[in-house]
Order: structure tokens, then C-alpha cells, then sequence
């Protein structure tokens, strides 16, 4: 079964969002064990050094179980979203849920035919429209809402597919 418009949307913004929190706290890390040992150079206080460092980090982890809980629940997958959000306190685990979500989250959309690459950015999503452009005008072919009657394009009678009659061969 396809996913609606709305829900394929959804899923790859709260992709992206949990790829972006995954950079952020790599880069973070990074940005900690080189500062750590030039701060206590400076004369700052140790203990503050390593209280900011978990408050940050803290933050951070914060951050990321929001992103999988949001995506999680978007894919429908309790079980999952939980041991990923629990997994976040363990250090290294922690990425390699993020990943494992993100292509949990991958194969969801390439199922509805749209394709992911590396960075979770989705193409075709311009192009996916899997209820609301249902119908084909008879005369223009413009495609339109199954909801509308009439063609928006050039006013032509528009027939429902599985009421159609059977035209002659
Ligand atoms: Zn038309």
C-alpha cells in the first residue's frame, strides 16, 4: 500500500531532521575532545568544563530521541522507536540506531517508489501524488483530483476509471 502525500512528506522531513541531529552531535564531539584540553590550559575550572560538556550533551541526546520518537511514530514502528530512544545513552549504539531508523525510514519511502540517497535527501517528491491525481481529463489528459467533476483545465465531463464503460475495440 502507498503512503499518502502527506505521510511521505512528513517521513522525509523527520529524516532529514534526525540525519541533521546525527551530524550535529558528531561534529560536537569532535569540537569537545579538541577544546577540552585548551580550556583547562586557559586556567578554566575542570569541573565546569566537564559540568558544560554533560549539560551539553545532554541537550543534544534530548534532541535526538525528539527526532526518533517524531520519526518513529511516522513509520508506525513502536518497538523500534523505543529501543532506538532508550539506546541513546549508550555511547557508539547511539549512532548506529540513528542509522539503522534512517534506513528503516529509506526502504518506508522507496516502497512508495520515491528514492532516498546517502544524506536522506528524497527525490521524486514533487512528482508523488498518489490519491489526489487519480483522474485523467478525456479530452486534455490533465490529470486532476478524483474529487472534482469537472476538469479544471478545459471543463470536460470527467468519468470516474472504474465507472467507465467499456469503450469499443
Ligand atoms: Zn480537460
Amino acid at each position: 500500500m502507498q503512503d499518502s502525500r502527506e505521510t511521505v512528506l512528513k517521513i522525509a522531513a523527520a529524516q532529514k531532521l534526525l540525519l541533521g541531529a546525527l551530524a550535529l552531535s558528531v561534529l560536537i564531539n569532535l569540537t569537545f575532545s579538541s577544546c577540552r584540553p585548551s580550556l583547562a590550559d586557559f586556567g578554566v575550572d575542570s569541573l565546569a568544563i566537564e559540568l558544560g560538556i554533560l549539560v551539553i550533551a545532554l541537550a543534544i541526546v534530548v534532541f535526538q530521541i525528539v527526532c526518533i520518537v517524531r520519526l518513529g511514530l511516522l513509520l508506525n514502528e513502536t518497538a523500534t522507536t523505543v529501543v532506538c530512544a532508550i539506546g541513546q545513552f549508550v555511547p557508539c549504539v547511539n549512532l548506529a540506531l540513528i542509522l539503522w531508523l534512517n534506513s528503516r525510514a529509506s526502504a518506508r519511502l522507496q516502497k512508495s517508489g520515491i528514492r532516498v540517497d546517502m544524506l536522506a535527501n528524497a527525490k521524486d517528491l514533487e512528482n508523488y501524488h498518489p490519491h489526489e491525481f487519480q483522474v485523467f481529463c478525456p479530452s486534455c489528459s490533465t490529470p486532476s483530483s478524483s474529487d472534482f467533476d469537472f476538469c479544471p483545465k478545459c471543463g470536460t465531463r470527467l468519468v470516474n476509471q472504474a465507472e467507465q464503460p467499456e469503450r469499443d475495440a
